[in-house]
């Protein structure tokens, strides 16, 4: 285990921003932490960096109890949202930074900064002042430079947030795949579901400063632990009332189903091949969503959402259909029962 929290908590004047925080991180990979604005993920990172102090509980790095470790002495680099890069130094300085603090001497600078340039790709830019880059070219600066000292843990806190959507996606696909062939520990802070998704080898979804659940992407949307989880990774329909379905008449008067859409099948009355298993609903609302048709239904009382492909009959609200629900997760207080 690489990282490990052990019943973390940070209280601010009585509020707690972390609540008995545990989790622990191997080696080698790429975390995403994730959750909506205000439930601790920064709170959480500026922990592990040392740059706020826990009121209670453990934090160990690479197997050592690192609480009373300053800041500066823990290994670890840090990236900020706002590239914080240092306006009136060029690529080059900006990245040896840290190593001139170090008083490393100047050949080895040399060597590992223009390494670091061509691994972020800004080759013959290194002379140039941060006002003359791109808002991706920039990110990739900083994390150069929170690589220059050669960290063994790498903390980014919302890395792509200040970064136009398209060169987002672009930078996302980047890091991935460099942070992996560097090999290097790293855990950043997003509250976009498909960011988290597409760049994180394991997800943990954060919540009024607690941890919901911790796992792959595909684990976490196969098996989501709670609703919170359920409409962090993936899309959901929550039900505040389930009433029995076809199927999963044993689960009637638990406290809150979850259903993917993408696991509804809707279609015209009769049509259903498995009818002994469909229930009949009735439309009432049709929305055009380009690549699918997200179409509404009362079933029992309930309204559940399902997706069609615009090749598909067309479906008009008031009309009678076949409703099919393929998978089920239903929960009583914390407890997952998932059925299929
Ligand atoms: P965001 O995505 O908006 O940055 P976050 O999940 O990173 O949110 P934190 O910044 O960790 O959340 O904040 C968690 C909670 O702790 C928030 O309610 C915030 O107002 C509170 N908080 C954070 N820092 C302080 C502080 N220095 N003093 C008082 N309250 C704080």
């Amino acid at each position: 285990m690489y990282v490990e929290l052990r019943d973390v908590d940070k209280n601010y004047r009585g509020f707690k921003a972390l609540d008995g925080v545990s989790f622990t991180v191997e080696k080698g990979r790429l975390v995403g932490l994730l959750g909506p604005s205000g439930s601790g993920k920064t709170t959480l990172l500026r922990t592990l960096a040392g740059l706020v102090h826990p009121d209670a509980g453990d934090i160990f790095i690479d197997g050592s109890r690192v609480n009373d470790v300053p800041a500066s002495r823990r290994g670890i680099g840090f990236v900020f949202q706002n590239y914080a890069l240092f306006r009136y130094m060029t690529v080059f300085d900006n990245i040896a930074f840290g190593l001139a603090v170090e008083k490393k001497d100047k050949p080895f600078i040399r060597e590992r900064v223009n390494g670091l340039i061509d691994l972020i790709g800004l080759r013959g830019l290194e002379k140039r002042y941060p006002h003359q880059l791109s808002g991706g070219q920039r990110q990739r600066v900083a994390f150069a430079r929170a690589l220059a000292p050669n960290p063994h843990l790498l903390l980014l806190d919302e890395p792509f947030a200040a970064i136009d959507a398209k060169i987002r996606k672009e930078l996302r696909i980047w890091l991935r795949e460099t942070i992996n062939s560097l090999g290097i520990t790293s855990i950043f802070v997003t509250h976009d579901q498909d960011e988290a998704v597409e760049v994180a080898d394991e997800i943990i979804i954060v919540n009024k400063g607690r941890i919901e659940q911790k796992g792959t992407p595909a684990h976490i949307y196969k098996q989501p632990a709670t609703p919170f989880a359920a409409r962090f990774i993936g899309e959901s329909l929550v039900l505040d009332r389930y009433e029995a379905l076809h199927g999963f008449e044993q689960y009637a008067g638990y406290d809150k189903a979850v259903i993917r859409p993408e696991l509804v099948r809707i279609t015209k009355h009769g049509k259903q091949q498995q009818l002994h298993a469909a229930e009949d609903g009735i439309v009432e609302e049709v929305f055009f969503r380009g690549s699918l048709i997200e179409v509404h239904v009362n079933v029992k009382g309930m309204r559940l959402v399902g997706y069609l492909s615009p090749e598909e009959d067309e479906l008009s609200p008031g009309e009678r259909v076949s409703v099919l629900v393929y998978r089920l997760y239903v929960y009583d207080e914390d407890r997952v029962q998932l059925v299929e």
